[in-house]
């Protein structure tokens, strides 16, 4: 029974806890002890936060899908103990971390709200005592004792953004995100303002963590000159069960024939092939222009309007399930976690 308000903040790494190495000038993560130094504020909070740090703490670029298992896994065992989660992350590949666990957290009733930095938290200037504050607060907020925001999240710059529904936008700025096909779940300003039709409803059973995530994935992007041998070499890869085919606008490809043979031989050796566009914006529609009319015909699925980092951890959390071929296409073209609109 829970009485006060609790929150765990998981560090895994990133810029946010980062200092400069005096010798060589680059970036290094440090303790969560000198992270919470900087953070004293955090003690006027009407709730309890604990810590959790990971050791080594990573960059974000380290980041792997046994990480993802690690990350939900600390989750599970803490998860009747606390009322939500902050995971401090770099936020280099936070969006595909924050996807792999929307769909990994079946039935999560609870925050889970990804936050980082773009300047280390022990500079004047830093993004990341706000980042974290606003963070804390979200994945405590409560209406009528239920959490307003229990799905997977990333709170960035005065924003709170659906985890599967990002993509990193930019490297320098503090608004280093953007979620283009889905609008914002809340806004900080003066007051937090949740968009409560917009954020997933709990649905009050029992969390179920699933612990296998299958790697044989790839991407193929495609770009105006792109040779056969390079298209082969990919789709011949060893073990390959899924690739991710990053089209042109509205899902379109080349229609020269080497092309579409070689994507044909792929499917019929049951490799899937899931249609992703290069877009930021927007949504595969095959059929709609001749280009992508041939992709339908050899049993491409439209992935539509899922961004690259979602459909990549979607793939490996479905392959991981171990779903048949046919039940795996059936299921990318289902919105799981919120993170397609279809
Ligand atoms: N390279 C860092 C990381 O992703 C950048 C950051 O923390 O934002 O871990």
């Amino acid at each position: 029974m829970i009485n006060q308000t609790a929150i765990l903040v998981i560090y895994t790494g990133g810029t946010i806890g980062m200092v400069q190495d005096p010798k060589t000038l680059t970036l290094r993560p440090l303790t969560f002890d000198i992270l919470y130094k900087y953070l004293p504020v955090l003690e006027n909070f009407n709730c309890r936060i604990d810590f959790y740090t990971f050791d080594p703490l990573l960059d974000s670029s380290d980041m792997t899908p046994a990480f993802y298992i690690h990350l939900a896994a600390v989750i599970e065992e803490k998860y009747e103990d606390y009322d939500g989660f902050v995971v401090l992350h770099g936020s280099d590949t936070m969006a595909y971390t924050a996807s792999a666990l929307s769909f990994i957290l079946e039935n999560l009733n609870k925050p889970v709200i990804f936050t980082g930095s773009q300047l280390p938290i022990g500079m004047v200037r830093t993004d990341g005592r706000e980042n974290f504050i606003n963070s804390v607060e979200i994945a405590a907020a409560k209406e009528f004792d239920t959490p307003i925001v229990p799905e997977v999240a990333i709170c960035f710059e005065n924003k709170l953004y659906r985890g599967n529904r990002t993509s990193k936008f930019n490297a320098e700025h503090f608004g280093a995100f953007v979620s283009v096909n889905y609008p914002l779940l809340a806004e900080v300003g003066v007051h937090i303002r949740y968009h409560k039709n917009l954020i997933l409803k709990p649905n009050f059973k029992k969390l179920k963590v699933m612990k296998t995530l299958d790697e044989n994935i790839t991407i193929l992007k495609l770009f105006p000159g792109i040779r056969p041998e390079a298209v082969e070499a990919i789709l011949h890869t060893d073990g390959l069960k899924a690739v991710i085919l990053e089209t042109f606008g509205a899902g379109n490809a080349p229609t020269t024939p080497w092309f579409l043979d070689q994507l044909k031989e792929a499917v019929s050796s049951g490799i899937i092939l899931l249609n992703v566009t290069q877009c930021k914006g927007g949504s595969v529609e095959m059929g709609k222009y001749e280009t992508s009319v041939g992709l339908g015909k050899i049993g491409v699925v439209g992935g539509y309007d899922i961004t690259t980092e979602s459909a990549v951890t979607k793939l490996m959390y479905l392959l991981g399930c171990g779903y048949s071929t046919d039940a795996v296409k059936q299921l990318l073209q289902n919105s799981l976690r919120g993170e397609m609109t279809v």
